[in-house]
């Protein structure tokens, strides 16, 4: 079987912003992530998590405060935020609001054409028609570009920010929330042009959501995030067939399901007691264990370790570190007796 090649590698990334008073918001605390050729990881949590501070680490929009981030065999957090024109082209963010990656003031093809000016890619005399085939790459006729970006629609502008994050010619596109503030049949066509944009040109996504739902459709692995750390992380199927983590769970089991099938793979519904702990005052432990309707003593005690239970399934809770351990006793009991015949 041949080997997927890794685009990006997270290695114990964190983030970490002083406020008043000495203390600290732990925004991201030590995350581990892989993004494969081809494929979409799924980044979900609640707001607050930390996902969109991890995407700002990795486009390079902010520095990370340790940790590293391996694009092509180099870690980029070694240059801070200062990175060079190829390696900003290589990884690119649509963002939610696509107001955020179009100049108001220009026409849309001059905006694309700024982006393939600064990267480099084209010749100037051909910038006006690359700036076209752009605009019909992600399915806008080619005379949209004289569009002001106000003056067109909110999924129509989404997917010229989208054309306008391929004039860098990326490998890696970090999608931050970029259907959350469409309506829902424009939604279905920008994620319909994402895919197929990313079939064509085997392009690695991490698809940022707090919508489980849209998540089911898209996401190769999805992973967990709560409070600054990765809770669980799975291939997508396993994800929502046999999610494992208590805090998954009780997302998966509050989601609106629209088939006969979903509602059946929906966990039973899991009640959270307790509130959010601030990102200032995590408490000691595990950092779900206040909500958590499976807690054990250690849970408030011990931070849990990210153990993989299966093949490409890991996750962060004592129920496993336990389980973990005790097939591990078990194997070495093994060892032992075979050694002692
Ligand atoms: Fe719940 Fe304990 Fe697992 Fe945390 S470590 S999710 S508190 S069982």
């Amino acid at each position: 079987m041949t080997e997927k090649k890794k685009t990006l590698e997270v290695k114990n990334l964190k983030k970490h912003f002083p406020i008043k008073n000495g203390k600290v918001v732990r925004a991201v605390d030590g995350v581990d992530l892989e993004i494969y050729e081809g494929e979409t990881l799924g980044l979900v949590g609640e707001s607050g998590s930390g996902k969109s501070t991890i995407a700002y680490m990795i486009v390079g929009m902010y520095k990370a405060s340790d940790g590293s981030i391996i694009y092509n065999g180099e870690d980029l957090t070694k240059r801070g935020i200062k990175r060079t024109k190829e390696q900003k082209g290589n990884i690119q963010i649509v963002f939610q609001d696509p107001s955020s990656a179009l100049n108001p003031r220009r026409k849309i093809k001059k905006s694309l054409e700024f982006t393939l000016k600064l990267h480099g890619e084209v010749d100037k005399g051909n910038l006006g028609e690359k700036a076209e085939d752009l605009l019909e790459m992600v399915g806008l006729p080619r005379e949209f570009g004289e569009n002001y970006p106000r003056s067109i629609g909110g999924g129509e502008r989404q997917l010229a920010s989208v054309a306008r994050a391929m004039a860098a010619n990326p490998s890696l596109l970090i999608l931050d929330e970029p259907t959350s503030a469409l309506d829902v049949s424009v939604q279905a066509k920008v994620i319909r042009k994402l895919t197929e944009l990313q079939k064509e040109r085997n392009l690695s996504y991490l698809f940022i959501t707090h919508d489980l739902s849209l998540m089911r459709n898209i996401a190769t692995r999805v992973a967990i995030l709560y409070l600054g750390k990765v809770c669980e992380l799975a291939p997508a199927e396993d994800f929502f067939e046999k999610p494992l983590h208590p805090y998954t769970q009780m997302l998966l089991s509050s989601i609106p399901v629209a088939t006969d099938e979903e509602e059946l793979l929906r966990p039973e519904k899991v009640v959270s007691t307790g509130e959010i702990p601030s990102p200032v005052d995590i408490p000691p432990g595990c950092a779900f264990h206040m909500r958590c309707p499976d807690r054990m003593d250690i849970c408030s005690k011990e931070l849990p370790q990210m153990t993989e239970v299966k093949k490409g399934h890991s996750v962060c809770c004592h129920k496993y570190c336990v389980q973990k351990t005790a097939a591990e006793a078990q194997e070495e009991e093994k060892e032992v007796s075979s050694d002692e015949k």
